[in-house]
C-alpha cells in the first residue's frame, strides 16, 4: 500500500495541484497532511479546501495556528507576519473553521505525525541538526516520525544503541531495527535551493521512502502574488527554491 505524504502547501494552489496529480499517477491510496495549508500564498481557501478532500489526516502547522489568532505572530519573522496578517484578512469563515479542525498530531500503522517536533507541538521547534533531533527520538511510538516545518527534506536515523544520524537520498528502504524522523519537504514552498514541489510517497509493505519533485507553473503563481502585492522575497524565492 502506498501513502502519500504532503505538507507545508502554503497557500500556492499551482504547486498543489500538481502534486495531487502525481499522486494520483503514483498510485497513492491515502494521503495525510502535516500542516501548513495557508501562509506566504494566494490562495489559502482553495488550497485548504483541496486539502480538506483529499487528505485523511489533517494536521496543523504554526501558520495555520497563527492565522487562527492562537498565537502572537511576534515569534514570526517580519515577512511572515506580513503574510500571516494578509491570510487572515482574506480567509474565508468556511476556511477557519476547516483550520479549527485540524489536529496537533496523530498516529497511523507504526507511524506518528506532527508538523514540527513530537515532544511538543505547539513548540514548533525545528529539527535542523542531529543534536535538536536526537531527544525527540524518545517522543513518539513506532517506528517512525513524519514531520515538515523547515521545508527542508531530511532525514534522521537512530539505531539500536540510540546513535542518531542525518542524511538525504531520493529513495531508500528503512530498515525494521532502526527508527526514524523524516522530513517531508515543502509543497508550496521548498527551501533546499530546489524550486519543484516536494512530497514523499511511502510504501508501507516495502517500507521504501521516496521523495517526489514536481514541477508547476512558478511564474503563473509569482504572478498572482504580485498583483497581490505580496513583498518581493516571498516572490522571488519561488523560482529559487529559497
Ligand atoms: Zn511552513
Amino acid at each position: 500500500m502506498k501513502i502519500a505524504l504532503i505538507s507545508d502547501v502554503h497557500g500556492n494552489l499551482e504547486a498543489l495541484e500538481k502534486v495531487l496529480r502525481d499522486i494520483e499517477k503514483e498510485g497513492a491510496e491515502k494521503i495525510h497532511f502535516l500542516g501548513d495549508a495557508v501562509g506566504y500564498g494566494c490562495d489559502p481557501d482553495e488550497c485548504v479546501q483541496l486539502i480538506k478532500s483529499h487528505c485523511e489526516i489533517k494536521l496543523m502547522g504554526n501558520h495555520d495556528y497563527a492565522a487562527m489568532g492562537l498565537e502572537s505572530i511576534e515569534s514570526f519573522n517580519q515577512l511572515a507576519q506580513t503574510s500571516i496578517g494578509w491570510t487572515q484578512e482574506k480567509i474565508s469563515k468556511k476556511t477557519m473553521s476547516t483550520l479549527a479542525d485540524l489536529e496537533l498530531d496523530a498516529d497511523f500503522l507504526d507511524f506518528h505525525l506532527v508538523h514540527a517536533s513530537p515532544s511538543d507541538p505547539i513548540a514548533w521547534q525545528y529539527l535542523l541538526n542531529v543534536s535538536q533531533a536526537g531527544p525527540e527520538f524518545d517522543h513518539f511510538n513506532g517506528s517512525i516520525c513524519f514531520v515538515g516545518h523547515s521545508h527542508l527534506p531530511t532525514i534522521f536515523t537512530q539505531d539500536n544503541e540510540g546513535a542518531v544520524m542525518k542524511s538525504i537520498k531520493d529513495s531508500w528502504e528503512c530498515a525494521p531495527d532502526r527508527k526514524y524522523i523524516i522530513n517531508i519537504g515543502s509543497v508550496g514552498q521548498p527551501r533546499d535551493n530546489d524550486p519543484r514541489a516536494c512530497y514523499l510517497i511511502a510504501d508501507i509493505d516495502a517500507r521504501r521512502m521516496t521523495y517526489r519533485r514536481v514541477e508547476y507553473d512558478i511564474k503563473r503563481t509569482q504572478e498572482k502574488m504580485k498583483k497581490a502585492k505580496m513583498p518581493d522575497f516571498l516572490i522571488e524565492r519561488l523560482a529559487a527554491g529559497l
